[in-house]
């Protein structure tokens, strides 16, 4: 017996997440939060809510929040779910709709969790290649599987798949579940959220993480047929713990009610990205096409990881991943245009 008393534990590798350095002093381009803080509507709705009910526990069906979320997407709201970020939306969805019997497919560059999650619940996995760029080829994700999920623009890499390729890889699987995890979708992609009229077998799990500045405060939605929301009840309610907390309702609701602020943050945030990819390029970089609030790129004359390093040394964190095929990449989540520019200056100075 291994000191962790368990083979499950001791074979689990578990995901490991961007720093978070507690020195504030850090430019912090690494775990793809937005620059912008949330909604003034939204804080204005946690000072309420603390003033408010802070005693009472919150609503466990989340009944205000689905509506308001059902009535953003044109769903019904037993077409919704929320959960504390979409991480815990999958953490359920996983054996929710998935066995052990037949593979999940999923892109062999994709969010390092899927595989986590997998072996967390003895759940079988393969890898679907993408090609040299990372683009996704629908058609490589076909019957025989035990379902699919792929994030839409993938992470890391920042690819974006079109609704026509959404819809082949549905048809090609209308037996088994297919995820579509959209924790980027709002920075330029097409939502799939419309073809769950058709799909009965679709699952769309998005989060208020990104473009709605909120990833502080832990909130994830999915959306389906109300059979695919009813088993993710049923694992939720078997662990009897997890709901949403009075504060986290409050924010996402009015995160919902200021659709200006954020059609104006999104649009800041894709204007940058598009300059920083063009200032990138300049320099040398070979900059994967983005639809996210991220870039991935490459320098052919530097090593990622040096670069990596040689950016903390000057205060500024982007993402490195010392895995096959992306180690010499970099993830660069996309800051404020100042923040951009001394990160330009940085690497002008190290090139
Ligand atoms: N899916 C993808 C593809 C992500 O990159 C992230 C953020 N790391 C998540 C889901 C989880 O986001 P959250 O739990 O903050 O909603």
């Amino acid at each position: 017996m291994s000191r962790f008393w368990s083979e499950l534990t001791a074979s689990l590798v578990p995901y490991v997440p961007g720093e978070q350095p507690k020195d504030q002093r850090y430019i912090k381009l690494n775990t793809n939060e937005n620059p912008y803080p949330p909604s003034p509507k939204v804080i204005e709705a946690l000072r309420h809510a603390a003033n408010a009910d802070l005693r009472l526990y919150p609503d466990p069906s989340c009944d205000a929040l689905r509506e308001t979320v059902a009535s953003y997407y044109g769903l019904g709201k037993e077409q919704i779910f929320v959960g504390n970020g979409s991480d815990e939306i999958l953490a359920f969805a996983f054996p929710a709709f998935f066995t052990a019997a037949k593979p999940i497919l999923f892109p062999d560059v994709t969010y390092t969790f899927y595989p986590v999650y997998a072996q967390l619940y003895g759940l079988s996995y393969e890898t679907v290649p993408t090609d040299e760029r990372f683009v996704i080829d629908p058609q490589r994700y076909g019957a025989h599987n035990g379902g699919v999920v792929l994030p839409n623009p993938n992470a890391p890499t920042a690819r974006l798949l079109s609704i026509h390729g959404i819809k082949q890889i549905l048809d090609a699987n209308s037996d088994q579940v297919v995820i579509i995890d959209e924790a980027y979708i709002d920075f330029g992609g097409q939502s799939a959220i419309p073809l769950i009229a058709d799909y009965p077998n679709l699952l769309v799990v998005q989060t208020l993480s990104k473009s709605r500045s909120l990833a502080g405060l832990r909130v994830g939605l999915a959306m389906g047929h109300p059979d695919l929301i009813e088993g993710l009840n049923r694992i939720k309610n078997s662990f009897n713990s997890y709901t949403l907390d009075r504060l986290a309702l409050a924010g996402a609701i009015a995160s919902f009610e200021d659709q200006a602020y954020f059609e104006e943050t999104n649009r800041k945030i894709q204007a940058t990205r598009e300059r920083t990819t063009e200032a990138l390029a300049g320099i040398g970089f070979e900059v994967i096409e983005s639809q996210a609030n991220f870039v991935f790129a490459t320098c052919p004359r530097r090593s990622a990881q040096e670069l990596f390093a040689e950016l903390k040394k000057r205060g500024i964190l982007v993402r490195y991943f010392n895995k096959p095929r992306i180690d010499q990449y970099l993830r660069i989540s996309i800051g404020t245009d100042e923040e951009m520019d001394a990160l330009l200056d940085a690497l002008g100075q190290i090139l």
